[in-house]
């Protein structure tokens, strides 16, 4: 493989698609090397056994008025669900069911906890969600449980500068068919070379040498889509080393974790008046949220994210799958156990073209999304989740950071004098 193009783009996840679809659109000329051997990065479906499609990566629409991938799906006839929130969770704490009125208690110390998040931020504070919160009342273990599944880190790793630029217009919609699938229907005609890995990137005046075991790469510019668990790895080389403030940002938004558990389980062995999710609490464990036979799938998916998914992923998938089936034991009674016929699970720190599952802001760190984003030399141009300061951790956010990318790229090569 060799080739002289306009732009060569790193990576063929939301971002990476996104931006050589908007470069084409504008008459520049790409090639697309992606390290694996699908599309879609952290936007992957899988085919369960049973025909039904397992996302390991996401799987929501967010904010949905505002994401360009609704419109996409209803293009592609890619199935849907409308909602308000994310549907309905049951709690399940101290041995029983809790009402109404202690859910109630969990709404208003949510706001509470949001307020004090706001307050603390007003104020020019920019520093951790476990230095800004209330730590004793009996929804804390389970905020911070939610927190965590929402930027991968546990509490005291994230930047409260997160959870307040986030825009979140609480349309959280689930892509039935699976948003890997969407994100793929989206991106086929588009040219990639899969299996095709950057291994160096040398930059300077003349324009981009990106090295790759089938052959090299020049191009006067590169989009770097990549997340920032590679970037602060070795796999990419760049010659000359980034610039020590791009360095500074990739260290500062480290990707936390985030797994899925998944059990093949007839769904008639739950209550059928149950409602899509629950979350079970028991002492000794962190709280976990396992949905239950959504869509009329038969599965049962557990979530852990922050340390404890790495602590699971690395004791392994028969740890992680005792986990969710103690859970639901705990909840059902012993005999689910025999119910459950086999599983699959995602390792995404154990991913070696990912490292992790999204970008989290250290705390004091949150600027460091809008360094990310700065080109180098007109050479080098950043997108991909991490670089949003809206739509972090998104797929869609990812995708707008591609089109933004694009259009710098298109200021420098075509605009300029
Ligand atoms: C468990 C989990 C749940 C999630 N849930 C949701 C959700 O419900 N809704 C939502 O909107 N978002 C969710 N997300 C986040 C969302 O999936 C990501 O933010 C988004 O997909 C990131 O896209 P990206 O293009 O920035 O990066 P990536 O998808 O990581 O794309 C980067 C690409 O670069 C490739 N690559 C890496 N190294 C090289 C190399 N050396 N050479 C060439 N290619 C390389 C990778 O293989 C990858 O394909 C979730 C993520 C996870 C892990």
């Amino acid at each position: 493989m060799s080739a002289f193009v306009d732009v060569v783009v790193i990576g063929a996840g939301a971002a990476g698609l996104a931006s050589v679809q908007a470069l084409t659109a504008g008459g520049l000329t790409s090639v697309v090397l992606e390290a694996d051997s699908h599309v879609g990065g952290r936007a992957y479906t899988e085919i369960m056994p049973d025909g039904t499609p397992f996302d390991l990566g996401c799987h929501w629409m967010h904010s949905a008025s505002l994401n360009p991938f609704v419109e996409t799906a209803d293009a592609l006839g890619v199935r849907y669900q409308r909602r308000e929130g994310y549907g309905l969770s049951a709690f399940y704490r101290n041995d029983r069911w809790l009402n109404d009125a202690e859910v109630a208690a969990g709404f208003q110390a949510m706001e509470a906890r949001e307020a004090a998040v706001a307050a603390a931020w007003s104020q020019g504070r920019d520093q951790s969600v476990l230095d800004t919160v209330e730590r004793e009342d009996p929804w804390t273990e389970y905020l911070d449980y939610f927190d965590t599944l929402n930027t991968s880190s546990d509490v005291d790793q994230i930047s409260i500068g997160d959870l307040i630029s986030y825009h979140d217009t609480e349309e959280n919609w689930p892509v039935v068919d699976g948003y890997g699938t969407l994100v793929s229907r989206w991106g086929a005609h588009v040219p990639v070379s899969l299996n095709t890995a950057a291994t160096a990137v040398s930059w300077g005046q003349s324009g981009v040498t990106v090295e790759t075991a089938r052959g090299q790469i020049q191009a006067k510019c590169a989009v770097i889509t990549v997340s920032t668990g590679v970037l602060s790895s070795s796999d990419i080389r760049f010659v000359p080393e980034l610039p020590p403030e791009k360095q500074a940002a990739i260290a500062a938004l480290p990707l936390g974790n985030y797994n899925r558990i998944r059990l093949e389980i007839d769904r008639h062995v739950f209550p059928d008046d149950l409602a899509e999710r629950v979350v079970v609490e028991r002492p000794g464990y962190p709280p976990m949220q396992i949905s239950l036979g959504a869509y009329g799938f038969n599965c049962a998916i557990g979530h852990v994210a922050g340390r404890y998914a790495d602590w699971l992923e690395q004791a392994g998938t028969a740890a992680s799958r005792e986990t969710v089936i103690e859970a639901l034991c705990h909840v059902f009674g012993n005999d689910l156990r025999a119910e459950v016929k086999s599983d699959r699970q995602s390792a995404w720190r154990g991913n070696s073209f990912i490292r992790g599952a999204y970008s989290t802001s250290a705390p004091g760190q949150f600027h460091q999304r809008s360094m990310l984003a700065q080109p180098v030399a007109d050479r080098l141009f950043f997108c991909g989740e991490a670089t949003s300061t809206d739509h972090f951790c998104t797929c869609h956010g990812a995708r707008i950071t591609g089109e933004r990318v694009a259009r710098e790229i298109q200021l420098v090569l075509v605009d300029k004098p």
